[in-house]
């Protein structure tokens, strides 16, 4: 019966330890942006100079972002 116990323990300790790796991994996304709401805000880059800048500054057209409307590139 203390065998059940200890194996629900290491089960229990391995879920929480990969709890942990999968929330710092998400913490540092690699290329696609979350669109849930951050504590910090939420910064875009600029189609055209890469420049970074808060999303509520930023010019969107089809789905890019731009810091300003002379980056937009006319269709
Ligand atoms: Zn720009």
């Amino acid at each position: 019966m203390t065998k059940f116990v200890l194996l629900g323990l290491v089960i229990w300790l391995a879920i929480y330890v990969l709890k942990r790796m999968v929330n710092k991994s998400n913490s540092q996304p690699s290329n696609t942006p979350a669109p849930s709401d951050t504590e910090a805000e939420n910064m875009v880059q600029c189609a055209t100079c890469k420049v970074h800048l808060p999303r509520s500054e930023a010019f969107l057209v089809n789905s890019n972002f731009y810091c300003s409307k002379a980056h937009i590139p006319n269709s």
